[in-house]
């Protein structure tokens, strides 16, 4: 089960139980792991698993353990064998304090939030299949709290206009949350510093805000790098004028081991109509809205600046199943004739996300 505060999602689901039973396995999870994301026990073991109570009981019989987000203590990896491997989504740029008391027990620690973006990775791919679920929870949170209707309204005691949504950052977050707010009737607007996703943002429907000079050329990698100061400073100027016209403003721009960039400041959010909903889904990562925090929905002056946690574990059902299936991708890629994990294989996708081999940091650790 996950030790996280809400994390209702879990890294095995009934049908990924009984894939890697087929494959060689045996499973055991821990009893009422599943039901935060509506799998009974029941299902599992009908899957084939075997529940148990306790997690030390389950803890000194794995050979690899499988989580979400939650990274385990010490107290805990100290009853597993050794050559225990943990696999999930440890957020190594935020979490290499903790991940650094798992350097025991010849443990190794796989974290595949760093699996590389590449065409033969999009299957395992847990970033991509946890960015599309928060970003259509966004919009929906956003929806929920907003005054006013989404859609437009034509009705005999009058019309009702439809709301302006902007989206800040257009990578799989930003497209899902384009494309929510489309369905939900919102005029859309978004942003991004890499030039080729403007097709992608008018291809769902909504308008490509450009910075005219200086943006970003497209660049070998799929993210995005730091801009220049030059460029930030036209860069907040136009959020600045395009936000005042808007409704709703939904954030999700991220540089991978960066802080994240500062898009809208509080003379925009001042400006801005009153009653609008800001949603920053970048807050963790030092955030795109000035003055957001974490966990918490704030008024800064008439407006409400909302940076909500965990939006994947909020649709934790499907938000689980997909997960499911990016682990299960993974680990079928590495499985080796005896039917074990080849752990010493080295294909990029072990080798760049493997942050401890052998209770040892590998280079891929990250150390703040
Ligand atoms: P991300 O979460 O790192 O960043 C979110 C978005 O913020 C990105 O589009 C980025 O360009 C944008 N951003 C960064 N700084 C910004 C700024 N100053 N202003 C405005 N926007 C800013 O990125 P992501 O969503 O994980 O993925 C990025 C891209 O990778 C996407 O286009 C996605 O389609 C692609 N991708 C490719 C593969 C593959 O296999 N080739 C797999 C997954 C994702």
């Amino acid at each position: 089960k996950e030790m996280n505060d809400g994390e209702d999602r879990i890294a095995i689901s009934p049908e990924t139980c009984k894939k890697l039973i087929n494959l060689g396995f045996s499973v055991l999870i821990e009893k009422n792991s599943g039901i935060n994301s509506s799998f009974s026990n029941e299902s599992y073991e009908e899957a084939g698993a075997k529940l148990k109570d306790n997690k030390l009981d389950i803890i000194k019989e794995l050979d690899i353990l499988l989580l979400v987000s939650s990274i385990p203590e010490q107290s805990i990896i100290n009853y597993s064998k050794q050559n225990l491997i943990v696999l999930g989504t440890f957020n190594p740029y935020e979490n290499y304090r903790n991940l650094k008391t798992l350097t025991i027990n010849k443990i190794n620690v796989i974290s595949l939030d760093l699996l590389p973006r590449i065409s033969r990775a999009q299957s395992m791919d847990v970033l991509s299949s946890q960015a599309n679920l928060a970003g259509y929870k966004a919009v929906i949170l956003a929806s929920n709290i907003f005054k006013k209707a989404f859609p437009m309204m034509m009705t005999a005691a009058g019309t009702i206009i439809p709301a302006k949504c902007l989206i800040l950052g257009a990578g799989v977050a930003g497209l899902q949350a384009i494309a929510t707010a489309k369905r939900l009737g919102c005029v859309v607007s978004a942003f991004d510093v890499r030039p080729e996703v403007e097709e992608q943002v008018n291809s769902l429907g909504a308008k490509f805000i450009k910075v005219e000079e200086g943006s970003d050329k497209k660049t070998e990698s799929v993210y995005a790098k730091e801009m220049s100061e030059e460029y930030k400073k036209k860069q907040l100027n136009k959020i600045h004028e395009i936000a005042q016209n808007m409704d709703i403003i939904i954030s999700t721009a991220l540089i991978p081991g960066k802080k994240a960039p500062l898009l809208i400041e509080n003379r925009t959010i001042e400006k801005m109509k009153s009653g609008s909903i800001l949603v920053d889904l970048a807050t963790s990562a030092g955030g795109n809205i000035q003055g957001s925090e974490l966990g918490k929905k704030i008024n800064i002056f008439d407006k409400i600046v909302y940076s909500p946690i965990n939006l994947p574990s909020l649709i934790a059902n499907d938000a689980s199943l997909l997960f499911a299936k990016n682990i299960f991708n993974f680990i079928k890629n590495f499985i080796s004739t005896n039917k074990k994990f080849d752990i010493e294989s080295t294909d990029e996708l072990l080798l760049k996300t493997l942050l401890i081999r052998n209770g040892k940091k590998t280079e891929y650790f990250y150390e703040g």
